[in-house]
């Protein structure tokens, strides 16, 4: 064991001794076959999967809660809403699986009547006008969409930088290529506010490369986009995502600290001692790191790891997205015809929902705000923000949207232990450059976290995979 002054400068010549100036080197206070960073959804299966297969894991979480990018508060009494994670989609496998393990009851998502429309200077329209007025440039987006889900199936998900164009499409943006395809506006906009609302950034600031990975993680665009037959929303939980962690943990209770931000990883052939703010040292074998690739990157090493892997996490910023509910004393949108879903380039909000329980007679429409919207409307006080939103929802709503009984939403740039969502983005080069350094096993530290996954990756779904993976690979290099 190395003491503080250990990393004060005592070896001039290495400038990563200096960044470890204020990190605590503790005594240790824990042993275990494996440590897994962070307590999100993709840790606590790691977790879970090494206890099954007789290892003992210890779970080092910084907040004071688990569950990380899932987050269920009651919003008024015996009203829960998802400030994070929502919906789970018919292909997400191993999320029906773990919640039918765990005794948590799913529920369809509403989707009856028309969505409300409001594009490129059309007014708001409702669906069928929408469709009538439009039907050339809807035709147009699907054509688009059919080709990208030619492109994407070229695009090997667990190394997309092996893909036969592979540096061709990682040297434009999403946006470029958009751009060149000789879309209406209508067409294009619609087209942007789809992809925003998975990556949660501006096209112009993804990989061309980066997308198309996305969508084959997620089968084809029409389930990464749509929300029925298929799509990534599909199917909520009964009491909210916030069950599945929820009751992860309590399984995992004998293994699990909170408020333990891990700081500084110490490794070797021998194995690793991860050090945490607050006291907390803990020895083992091996690591997993289930954190964003960019919070993985404020962890200190040492040794430092390869510049490869600090060049990748240098290049991974985590998106922009936040929440915001309105809940009435009725949805009385469903008596309009209208299904609670708005799509519109006038904003702030680009998409809406209808987030009611089924059940309660409370009326609750979720706004999201994404990309641009997230930064420019996260950085105004609520009540400004509010105020903006609840404007949009009077155009395609009517004047009861004006008068909720509740309103909640959800920044997640500020919080320190998440600094952004839904996931991590990769902008041009990245792929290409550094990919093998995300997930590849660096001695003995290993990765997880949704970011690293190769199906329905910066989904829930993810999660589980890559906390599988990782601790499938822990396991087999233990036994
Ligand atoms: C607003 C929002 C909406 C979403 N909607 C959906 C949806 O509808 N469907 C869906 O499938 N997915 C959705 N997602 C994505 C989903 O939440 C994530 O894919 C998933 O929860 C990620 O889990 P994870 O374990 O990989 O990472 P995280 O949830 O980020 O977990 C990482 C954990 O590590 C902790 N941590 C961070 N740094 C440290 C440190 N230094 N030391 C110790 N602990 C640390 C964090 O506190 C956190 O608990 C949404 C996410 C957000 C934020």
């Amino acid at each position: 064991m190395r003491s503080p002054a250990d990393f004060v400068g005592v070896s001039g010549a290495d400038p990563h001794v200096h960044a470890r100036v204020g990190c605590d080197s503790n005594a240790v206070t824990h042993e275990a076959d494996v440590v897994v960073v962070g307590a999100g959804l993709s840790g606590l299966i790691a977790a879970r999967t090494l206890l099954a297969a007789g290892l003992r894991p210890l779970v080092l979480e910084a907040d004071n809660r688990v569950g990380g990018r899932i987050l269920t508060e009651e919003v008024l009494p015996g009203l829960p809403v998802e400030i994070g994670a929502q919906w789970i989609g018919d292909t997400h496998h191993r999320m029906f699986a773990l919640a039918d393990e765990l005794g948590v009851p799913t529920f369809p998502q509403y989707e009856d009547g028309e969505t409300s429309y409001e594009l490129v200077g059309s007014g708001v329209l409702r669906e069928n006008d929408f469709h009538t007025r439009f039907a050339d440039e809807l035709a147009e987006l699907d054509r688009v969409l059919r080709v990208l889900d030619e492109l994407a199936a070229e695009v090997p998900p667990e190394a997309p930088w092996r893909a036969p164009r592979a540096a061709e499409w990682d040297a434009i943006t999403a946006g470029a290529w958009y751009d060149g395809q000789g879309l209406s506006p209508v067409a294009r906009t619609l087209l942007e506010i789809c992809t925003v609302g998975i990556l949660a950034v501006p096209t112009v600031e993804v990989s061309f490369l980066h997308l198309l990975f996305t969508i084959q993680t997620c089968g084809v665009t029409a389930e990464l986009f749509a929300e029925s037959e298929g799509g990534a929303q599909t199917t909520r939980f009964v009491g909210g995502t916030g069950e599945i962690p929820r009751r992860l943990a309590a399984l995992l209770t004998a293994h699990l600290v909170l408020d333990a931000p891990v700081q500084l990883i110490e490794h070797g052939p021998g194995g690793v001692t991860v050090h945490c703010r607050g006291g907390v040292a803990a020895r083992a074998r091996r690591v997993i790191v289930a954190i964003s690739p960019t919070l993985a990157g404020r962890i200190m090493y040492d040794p430092p790891l390869p510049g490869r892997r600090d060049q990748l996490t240098q290049r991974l910023p985590n998106a922009a997205a936040m929440k915001a509910f309105f809940v009435y004393d009725e949805p009385f949108w469903r008596a309009e015809g209208l299904n609670g879903q708005l799509i519109s380039d006038v904003g702030p909000a680009r998409m809406s929902n209808d987030t009611c329980l089924p059940d309660d007679g409370r009326g609750v429409l979720l706004l999201f705000l994404e990309g641009e919207q997230a930064r420019v409307y996260g950085a105004l006080p609520e009540v400004e923000r509010r105020a903006a939103l609840t404007a949009e929802l009077v155009r395609h709503f009517g004047s009861r949207a004006a008068r909720p009984e509740a309103y909640v939403d959800g920044e997640w740039s500020e919080r320190p232990w998440t600094r952004g969502c839904y996931n991590a983005n990769c902008g041009p080069l990245v792929w290409t450059s550094y990919g093998s350094a995300l997930a590849e096993p660096i001695g003995v530290i290993h990765w997880a976290s949704t970011d690293t996954a190769t199906r329905w990756s910066a989904y829930m779904e993810g999660a589980v995979e890559a906390g599988e993976r990782a601790a499938r690979a822990v396991i087999a290099e233990l036994s």
